[in-house]
């Protein structure tokens, strides 16, 4: 028998149960286990989002704390991210304007290698920082 057609509602025990022996009418279940099996699925998600909401909020619990030490640190980041993705210019102006041309323009290109990887690891650093405070902050909402 095809097993699509028939419910499947498991009735007793795991080791001493069978399957329901219906036709199954609606989700795969018959009419009887349909409401049933619904309730499980919902009871199921209940208990799913309330443990979310649990270790949710143990963790703004853990880390409440360190929000405004998140913010000060962003702040800095930003700052870095904003002085490091200035314009050419202004870094020319860093490295010294009386240079050579040919200087200043290694200079420039060995500043802005360097630059790559700490731009990228500082992108990488905001991004976490606003998600952490946004969730410590989840609580005061
Ligand atoms: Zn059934």
């Amino acid at each position: 028998m095809n097993d699509t057609s028939r419910c499947a509602y498991w009735i007793g025990s795991d080791a001493a149960g069978h399957r329901c022996e219906e036709a199954a009418e609606r989700a795969g279940h018959c009419a009887k286990h349909y409401p049933i099996a619904l309730r499980k699925l919902q009871q199921q998600q209940e208990r799913l989002a309330a443990s979310a909401a649990r270790r949710d909020a143990a963790w703004r619990a853990r880390n409440l704390s360190r929000l405004p030490q998140w913010r000060v640190q962003l702040e800095r980041v930003e700052a870095e991210y904003a002085r490091r993705t200035a314009s050419a210019v202004q870094d020319r102006a860093a490295v010294g304007g009386d240079m050579h041309v040919s200087i200043v323009r290694a200079q420039s290109r060995h500043l802005s290698d360097a630059n790559v990887a700490r731009v990228v690891e500082l992108e990488r650093l905001a991004k976490r920082l606003r998600a952490d405070i946004a969730r410590a902050e989840g609580s005061a909402s």
